[in-house]
């Protein structure tokens, strides 16, 4: 998978590219990111991105010419591109499988008061990492990025992933490491008992328990889920 990022800030990413995940991929051969400056598209010695808006208001917008030119630049066959904006559709792990299968992402990162709104135009979607406003796009971009790519085949362990939290509408079980007794805090008992099937019975136990005190909407989402299934599969048999 190839991930492109459009920014003007390109050398917050400078750290992002050394860790560990990143660059494991990297070397594998699963990922190539490339970081393009937005600036470099910008004509003048400013390599001016930005203007006030039309219409007045608070603070500056980005103009369409330098991100439109290294869209037109970056963009293949395979670029799926995405805006990030607080107004796309909320960013969740459904969202992360769905990217995941992409061959070529382009992320467009905005900042200032945002983007001229031509730009979105030129792009399959918006999307927005939660309900809440930074200051650029380079955050949700890392965020995307790394969610993205612990999803990609040959990045983790398949199982590892699959039972993590937010897949099948679940948070994970607690997890515990050695001592068994930390200053009278004791590991539950199951767990060393080397009973796989109780083990397996324990954790999924306390991910329902877990889901229910922490996430309830997630285990509303299941049980939704399951009713249409049972709903369609009485339509299949009829
Ligand atoms: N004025 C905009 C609004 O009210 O929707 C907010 C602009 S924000 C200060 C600047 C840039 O940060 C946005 O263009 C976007 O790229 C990025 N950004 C901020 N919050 C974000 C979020 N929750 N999700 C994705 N991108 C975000």
């Amino acid at each position: 998978m190839k991930i492109t990022i459009l920014t003007i800030c390109p050398e917050q990413f400078n750290d992002f590219l050394n860790t560990p995940l990143i660059s494991r991929n990297s070397e594998k051969g699963l990922l190539e990111i490339e970081i393009c400056d937005i600036r470099d598209y910008a004509p003048g010695s400013f390599r001016k991105v930005d203007d006030s808006p039309y219409g007045g208001g608070a603070g500056m917008i980005m103009r369409c010419q330098p991100v439109l030119d290294a869209l037109a630049d970056k963009r293949t066959a395979d670029s799926y591109v995405i805006v990030l904006s607080p107004q796309g559709r909320r960013y969740d792990q459904k969202e992360a499988h769905r990217l995941s299968q992409m061959k070529h992402l382009i992320f467009i990162c905005g900042h200032y008061e945002g983007m001229d709104a031509r730009i979105y135009d030129h792009v399959d979607e918006l999307i927005s990492i939660g309900d809440y406003i930074l200051c650029g796009g380079e955050m949700p971009a890392m965020i995307i990025t790394e969610s993205v790519m612990r999803l990609v085949d040959g990045s983790m362990k398949k199982e590892s992933v699959l039972e993590e939290s937010f897949e099948e509408d679940l948070l994970e079980y607690p997890q515990y490491t050695r001592p068994a007794d930390y200053k009278g805090q004791k590991v539950p008992e199951v767990l060393l008992s080397g009973d796989h099937e109780a083990i397996r019975k324990w954790r999924h136990e306390e991910a329902v328990k877990l889901t229910e005190k922490m996430r309830p909407d997630l285990l509303e989402k299941k049980r939704r889920k399951n009713v249409q299934t049972v709903k369609q599969n009485k339509t299949g048999a009829q």
